[in-house]
């Protein structure tokens, strides 16, 4: 009998924002996972030279489009020209400082992009959402660790463009049948691939902890400004759930997969390690990693800053039978590798 040939069917995966930091480490970890990916980004936080990274990493270059997520018509004709399956939106603003100064900015690409690009899902009839939440949804927490149930607040309108999208996919889902949403709430993401191919590129002055950190080690900064050593923690320095990026990404293609199983799902899940580690913690092992010093002096706190932040994973490892497997180490090394290559190419 005359053998049928037979066609191996991948699902493409809309990734908005898939040049970004964790959207690059999305799509590297999608393509291992066997899934064709279409990036969607305009550019306005990263470098098309991802695209190379993610395509010398995994062999397969993932389709580009440089387009907004607020704009229709680009939306339409991405949904046209690609059978898509599922849609995961990391596009966005990020830095809370800046969100109190724009404002508008950050509901319109937050706020008005995720509606925009909900719409044409629905036009396409793609039901399959992947959202990057944030644990910043949960305020100054009052239990430790923090499970998904406990109660939301914003303090700055880039929080609260996170909790109205969540309040927005909570009604879509409600509306009409066939949506399976996951709404991830990430905590501290960090850390690089390990090939130093791709890592995290923040503009001007770095906001976060880790990427100061990697400058004033790299001798691009002269000290870190630790914002404050008088918080209820064990050496009075904030203490944060660093989570490292490429375990954040085999998060979302469990995410993904759990969405796939599911007839119509509305998932709500942290992703964190569970554990918390201080400002001076995090100094330490970038110090051992990097074999650098890391002068620092202490300041006054830092406005909207809560002491503790971790994540209860409980839920994530029951649903998703997923858990991050990299500890601080990794992360700082990792970080650190990224920064020596950027910084000494070759
Ligand atoms: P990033 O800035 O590195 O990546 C976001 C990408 O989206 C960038 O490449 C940018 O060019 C693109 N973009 C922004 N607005 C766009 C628009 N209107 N249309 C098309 N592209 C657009 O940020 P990231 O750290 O990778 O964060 C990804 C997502 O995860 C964001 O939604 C962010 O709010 C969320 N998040 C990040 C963190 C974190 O600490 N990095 C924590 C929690 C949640
Ligand atoms: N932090 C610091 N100096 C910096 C940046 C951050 O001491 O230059 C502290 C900050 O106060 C917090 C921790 O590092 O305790 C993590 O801050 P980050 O901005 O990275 O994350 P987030 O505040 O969003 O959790």
């Amino acid at each position: 009998m005359r053998k049928l040939p037979t066609y191996t069917m991948t699902s493409t995966i809309l990734v908005t924002g898939g040049t970004g930091f964790i959207g690059s480490h999305a799509t590297v970890a999608l393509q291992q996972a066997g899934y064709s990916v279409v990036i969607l980004d305009n550019l306005c936080n990263s470098n098309p030279s991802v695209i190379e990274g993610i395509e010398r990493i995994t062999g397969t270059r993932p389709a580009f489009v440089q387009g907004d997520v607020r704009n229709a018509q680009t939306l339409d004709t991405v949904f046209t020209r690609h059978a898509i399956h599922a849609v995961m939106h990391f596009a966005g603003l990020k830095a809370v400082g800046e969100s109190t100064q724009i404002p508008l900015a950050y509901y319109d690409n937050n706020i008005y992009g995720s509606i925009q690009l909900l719409s044409a899902m629905q036009r396409a009839n793609v039901r399959t959402f992947i959202f990057s939440s944030s644990a910043t949804v949960y305020g100054n927490p009052t239990t430790l660790p923090i499970p998904e149930s406990h109660p939301r607040s914003a303090t700055n309108p880039y929080g609260h463009s996170k909790l109205v999208v969540e309040d927005i996919l909570e009604s879509l889902y409600a509306s009409e049948p066939g949506w399976r949403i996951a709404r991830l709430r990430y905590f501290n993401p960090v850390g690089a691939h390990p090939s130093g191919l791709i890592g995290e590129t923040p503009q001007g002055i770095p906001n976060n902890l880790m990427p100061y950190v990697a400058q004033v080690a790299a001798g691009k900064r002269e000290k870190l400004q630790i914002f404050g050593n008088d918080y209820n923690t064990p050496d009075g320095t904030g203490v944060r759930d660093y989570i490292h990026v490429t375990d954040l990404a085999e998060g979302h293609v469990a995410a993904l997969r759990y969405c796939e199983k599911a007839d119509q799902d509305m998932l709500t899940v942290n992703l964190g390690t569970g554990e918390g580690y201080s400002v001076l913690d995090m100094v330490a092992a970038f110090k051992a990693a990097s074999g650098r010093p890391i002068p620092y002096e202490i300041t006054k706190r830092r406005p909207g800053d809560v002491a503790s932040c971790w994540a209860d994973t409980t839920l994530a490892k029951q649903k998703l039978g997923w858990a991050a497997t990299k500890g601080i180490k990794e992360m700082c090394e990792d970080a650190w590798h990224w920064e020596t290559r950027r910084t000494m190419p070759g």
